[in-house]
């Protein structure tokens, strides 16, 4: 092991600068004035450490060390420690509303109002008629019921939150009456039973796993009960034999009997998207005009906009969950009002909503756009990987993601990397999908079917030039 005598080591533990001197040298001016004292003081602590260490451990690169030497160590190491941990990458998983990378992506509208939100004061809860305190809902809620056909309105952290407080609000040590093939888990540890519990009411399942009917609900509302809930099963389907109630035979039934209806809709549509050749999902509106007293849906699902849980209905029952104590701990913050207001503006505009809403444009590609993407990216991949590896344009399906219409898939395009020889190199896969996610902007695709797969349904074109930039610029 150590081949460095003990006279050596203690020559070269000599020649070691002071932390005073190298504090006070000239080549790390710089780095004090970006980094500051404290922090650059202890790395050079952790570099000259580091460097004893090696050198009493007889490590073979240590050698004499200069402050020139140590100032190159040390910025490179107080840069990667400033990195952002949150980093932009390419999304090519193929799934648009992906939510580990982040969900919808805003329209530059939505970026704008930010900037403004954040650096400006603004009226977040002050009534600029009356000069008084204001309520942040009333800058949002007109909106929201102007698109969805609701009463009143209220904004929450995300859906989840929503679907707490409106059961927190309306239910608390009471019954909710919930079918058992709506007894869903939302990825992420959403589980109706359990929100149900920490909201404090008390689930009363009907129905069996495939097929509840409407006699089912009838029977189970007694003196107990609160509200009938109806949960889209976001993330799954049921087919052969089924029996699902419609919200429009459930809401009369709860109607008569003095209830109310409440329907978390997960993934907030708030216009046909048939009309753009995607798959049919029931609208808010829609949800509404069926008699739902309460709906709740999320703001970065379909909808476009920023992570919220939105909560639209009747207006008695908006104004108890407003009064929730719950209410104020899951408020939203006014970025997410300064981003959620001009998505919302956009659907004033249908015609154009695809060309201006991100998401609905990504949903909307068409694949031959995508194909000619594909195209041009490939001789970059391919300089990228090598002549070890076969990179082809292929057509491939994306899904929408975030438990929307999970069974709908979109005919996409996208680069299929696979090993020349044929052999199936699962390892050697896993390691060329490493390395994308280790570039400077991560690139995330899948492996799937012995090949790594590129959906390039997500790159648009300014992120398709720094994508071929980046490829270029990787060694083969
Ligand atoms: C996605 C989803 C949720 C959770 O919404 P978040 O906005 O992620 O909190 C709840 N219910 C359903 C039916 C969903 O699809």
């Amino acid at each position: 092991m150590s081949d460095v005598s003990g006279s050596e080591l203690r020559a070269l533990m000599a020649r070691v600068p002071s932390v005073e001197k190298v504090m006070a040298s000239a080549e790390f001016a710089a780095l004090i004035v970006e980094y500051g004292r404290t922090q650059v003081l202890g790395a050079v602590r952790e570099a000259l450490d580091r460097w004893r260490a090696g050198a009493q451990s007889g490590d073979a690169s240590v050698s004499a060390l200069d402050v020139a030497q140590l100032k190159s160590s040390v910025e490179a190491a107080l840069r990667q420690r400033n990195e952002s941990r949150l980093r932009s990458v390419f999304n090519l998983t193929g799934t648009v509303l992906h939510t580990n990378l982040g969900r919808a992506l805003l329209p530059d509208e939505a970026v704008q109002a930010v900037m403004k939100a954040l650096t400006q004061p603004a009226n977040l809860e002050f009534d600029l008629g009356t000069g008084k305190r204001g309520d942040r809902d009333d800058l949002i809620d007109d909106l929201i019921c102007e698109l969805t056909g609701a009463e009143a309105a209220t904004v929450v952290n995300n859906n989840a939150a929503a679907v707490l407080l409106t059961l927190s609000a309306l239910a608390s040590k009471k019954e909710v009456i919930v079918s058992r093939g709506e007894l869903v888990e939302i990825g992420g540890a959403f589980r109706i039973p359990d929100i149900m519990n920490r909201a404090g009411a008390k689930l009363r399942e009907v129905g069996t796993t495939n097929r509840t009917h409407l006699k089912d609900y009838e029977e189970a509302i007694g003196p107990q009960t609160a509200l009938l809930m109806k949960v889209h099963a976001s993330n799954y389907a049921i087919s052969g034999f089924t029996k699902e109630v419609a919200l429009d035979e459930i809401a009369p039934l709860a109607h008569t009997r003095g209830l109310a209806v409440a329907v978390d809709l997960g993934s907030g549509t708030l216009v046909d998207l048939s009309q753009w050749g995607l798959p049919r999902e029931t609208t808010v509106r829609e949800t509404v005009e069926a008699g739902a007293d309460i709906v709740t849906f999320s703001g970065d699902k379909l909808l476009g906009g920023p992570q919220a849980g939105l909560i639209v209905g009747r207006r008695d029952l908006i104004a108890k969950i407003k009064k929730h104590p719950l209410k104020r701990a899951l408020r939203v913050g006014k970025l997410t009002l300064a981003a959620l207001e001009p998505v919302l503006q956009l659907y004033r505009a249908p015609e154009r909503l695809a060309e201006r809403l991100t998401t609905l444009r990504l949903l909307t590609r068409a694949a031959g756009d995508i194909r000619l993407a594909a195209e041009r990216v490939q001789p970059a991949l391919q300089h990228a990987f090598g002549e070890r590896y076969a990179v082809t344009a292929e057509p491939m399906f994306s899904q929408i993601g975030s438990g929307a219409l999970p069974v709908d898939v979109l005919p996409s395009y996208g680069l299929v990397v696979k090993t020349v020889d044929g052999k199936r190199g699962g390892r050697q896969l896993l390691a060329l999908e490493k390395r994308l996610r280790e570039m400077a902007r991560p690139v995330i695709g899948r492996i799937a079917d012995d090949a790594l797969r590129l959906d390039l349904r997500c790159l648009e074109a300014a992120d398709e030039a720094e994508l071929i930039e980046q490829l270029k610029g990787a060694r083969a």
